[in-house]
């Protein structure tokens, strides 16, 4: 069988984890930690990044630093991973989705302003699959109306929009490294702040409410309870494992770009003949090679290749059942304007393996399987 996804290993984890280990200091913020914050500060040229321990948690600490209340509303594609609502309906809001564009699965930014109320609060666009959104447009629209975004990068570290790096782009930009991810620490993620002002804030919800980061720098001389807070630090044991990955991020990416072409190169036969759509990628952007999906003509098809597909020991898989379908989306949220493509091109996606390392006879033979489902 041909796994969808296999975890990112590059083989100094585990020295590094032992490290961790050997210097009697496992919770956060060590030294591993240091060394991955200050990575993904140096690359994304950001001031501040705070490693946490998921991308979902991020987004809840942009919740948080943006006094997101009950009753207030967000603004976010429903064609997206639960997460993205999650933090903001936690805290009471109202996420109001709004549809896609079909040659990115990215949310329509052309849509954006005519669902904003006088309780927007926040634009949340989502890279997907690394594919930057139109952060321009977004960008524009939220300084007109004097809202936060907060990008859910989670699938977009290391591609960049007119050559800035996603994720720093908005006020707030939450990455993921959990398994699924590129790079990797099993479960975990990062929050980028773009504004100086609001990192004290940011490290005291992520440590408990307390002023522990402060007192650390030696700023303070005792710390103490400050604020309501909670703990969104990863432990050592993580960090380590993911400084082993950021160590070697371009060779992951480069491995994983070179899948991503190898499939694209082999499959563009099929779209230029009208069978399927493949991934399209907008000017001036640059992605990261997260996913290689296509789009079958519908959800019938789509099954029928997934079959077909797991018959040869490939495994296929689709996701994202449109928010606004689900019983929580129901309950938490509304879509606004018409479901043009949202649903439809989310019921055609297919996603193929890819993973660091996926060997090229594999990528080439999934090619064929393809071809040969199409009548090749
Ligand atoms: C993976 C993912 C998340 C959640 O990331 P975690 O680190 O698992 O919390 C959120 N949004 C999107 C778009 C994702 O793909």
């Amino acid at each position: 069988m041909i796994n969808f996804n296999v975890p990112p290993y590059v083989g100094t984890e585990m020295k590094y984890i032992e490290e961790a280990i050997a210097s009697h200091k496992i919770c956060g913020d060590g030294d591993f930690t240091k060394r991955c914050t200050k990575w993904i500060e140096d690359k994304t040229k950001t001031s501040k990044a705070l490693l946490t321990t998921s991308c979902t948690h991020a987004t809840e600490m942009a919740a948080l630093l943006c006094d997101i209340a009950p009753g207030d509303e967000v603004i976010m594609p429903s064609y997206t991973f639960v997460s993205t609502a999650d933090a903001f309906v936690l805290r009471g809001a109202t996420a109001v989705f709004v549809d896609v564009k079909k040659e990115t699965m990215n949310m329509d930014e052309n849509l954006i302003e005519a669902a904003i109320t006088e309780k927007t609060k926040a634009i949340v666009p989502v890279h997907y699959a690394g594919v930057p959104c139109e952060m321009d447009k977004i960008m524009e629209i939220a300084k007109r109306h004097n809202l936060v975004v907060i990008e859910d990068a989670a699938q977009g570290i290391m591609s960049s929009y007119k050559g800035k790096p996603l994720g720093t782009i908005g006020d707030y930009g939450c990455f993921s490294f959990h398994e699924t991810k590129n790079y990797s620490m099993g479960e975990g993620g990062a929050l980028l702040i773009r504004n100086p002002e609001m990192v004290e804030e940011a490290e005291i919800i992520r440590e408990k409410g307390t002023n522990r980061s402060k007192f650390f720098r030696g700023q303070i001389d005792k710390y103490t309870w400050v604020n309501a807070g909670s703990s969104y630090l990863p432990s050592e044991l993580n960090a380590a494992y993911l400084w082993a990955q950021l160590e070697q991020a371009e060779k992951i990416y480069d491995d994983r770009m070179n899948t991503w072409n190898c499939y694209y190169d082999n499959l563009k036969e099929l779209e230029s003949e009208g069978k399927i759509e493949l991934p399209y990628i907008p000017d001036e952007c640059v992605h990261n090679a997260h996913m290689f999906y296509l789009k079958a003509k519908d959800l019938e098809e789509r099954t029928e290749l997934i079959d077909f597909l797991k018959a040869k020991g490939i495994l296929a898989v689709f996701h994202y059942i449109p928010l606004h379908t689900a019983p929580a989306g129901l309950k938490f949220g509304r879509f606004h304007g018409e479901d043009k493509h949202t649903t439809k091109e989310s019921e055609r996606l297919l996603r193929l393996p890819l993973y660091y390392g996926i060997e090229k006879e594999k990528v080439l033979y999934i090619c064929d399987m393809v071809r040969e489902f199409y009548g090749k």
